[in-house]
């Protein structure tokens, strides 16, 4: 009887830790003044405020337009000041979708060159195609803030952006460094060739907090040495499939037998692996 009470406690219990996550949060970021984390379950994007406007990014609303109009509703108890700017920060549908409610408030919405192109070629109902392109860098200035657009290379995706604040030593990189994780799904759109060099040019830009585009575990932004470790785990998943490559290993015996037991404490070890493994099953197997 004492034990099934207890049992049925910790299940109360396991329950309403889970509950206790609520559907979004908006966060400012420590030690900033007008820079903003909004997240909506698993996924999340950077705002500024300024008195002249806002610059937004990533409407992260595909499939769940609620999460469109909540992103607007969080901005609007910080400011009534018009939303300017919708940036968005590469092509991936989860991240750039439902941004119509932010065109409709009068924002200028904003992409690589390169995105566009895409969006335009795969015409996907709701995404709204960008007003402005840029090549390569752009420097956004509104109301005394600074926001740096630069391409990095290919990464995850052709044409994924980073958003710097010079001022604030903030980085906005969405998908391509996941902060203290294993890389997931999100690998299936990875370039393996141009990796190294694009997390090098990252590494080399002057920032100290990197927010990523899904929460790293606990919600911590991430660090250089955060860079530094999944440079590492990159270059060591990579030199393991190549050997496994060339042994005759791809695709299915190299996802069984591969371990990288250095990283098996990251947060999606043991979902993500296989990811990895195909990816550079795909690259070293066969050469795409
Ligand atoms: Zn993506």
């Amino acid at each position: 009887m004492t034990r099934t009470l207890l049992l049925v406690a910790i299940g109360l219990f396991a329950g309403s830790v889970q509950a206790q996550q609520p559907m979004f949060a908006t966060t400012k970021v420590d030690g900033t003044d007008n820079v903003y984390v909004f997240r909506y379950q698993n996924a999340q994007s950077m705002f500024i405020v300024t008195p002249e406007g806002v610059i937004a990014t990533d409407p992260i609303g595909l499939a769940r337009p609620q999460a469109v109009t909540t992103y607007i509703e969080e901005i609007r108890k910080v400011t009534k000041a018009p939303i300017k700017y919708l940036v968005y920060s590469h092509q991936h549908f989860d991240h750039i979708a439902g941004g119509k409610p932010f065109k409709d408030a009068g924002a200028t919405v904003v992409s690589l060159r390169r995105t566009k192109e895409r969006l335009v070629a795969m015409k996907h109902p709701d995404v709204v195609i960008p007003d402005e392109v840029f090549d390569e860098k752009r420097t956004i200035t509104l109301g005394g803030t600074r926001l740096e657009l630069s391409y990095v290379g290919n990464n995850h995706s052709d044409n994924s952006i980073v958003m710097r604040l010079p001022k604030e030593k903030l980085l906005f990189a969405v998908d391509f460094i996941p902060v203290g994780s294993v890389p997931g799904r999100g690998m299936i759109d990875f370039y393996p060739a141009d990796i190294q060099d694009s997390f090098k040019r990252v590494l080399a830009m002057d920032w100290e907090r990197l927010i990523p585009g899904h929460p790293g575990p606990g919600g911590r932004l991430g660090t250089k040495e955060d860079l530094r470790n999944l440079m590492a785990f990159d270059q060591d998943i990579s030199a393991e499939v190549k050997k496994a490559a060339e042994a005759g290993k791809c695709w299915d015996t190299a996802e069984k037998e591969i371990s990288l037991p250095k990283y098996a404490s990251w947060p999606g070890y043991e979902q993500n692996m296989k990811f990895n493994i195909q990816r550079y099953c795909a690259y070293w197997g066969r050469g795409f």
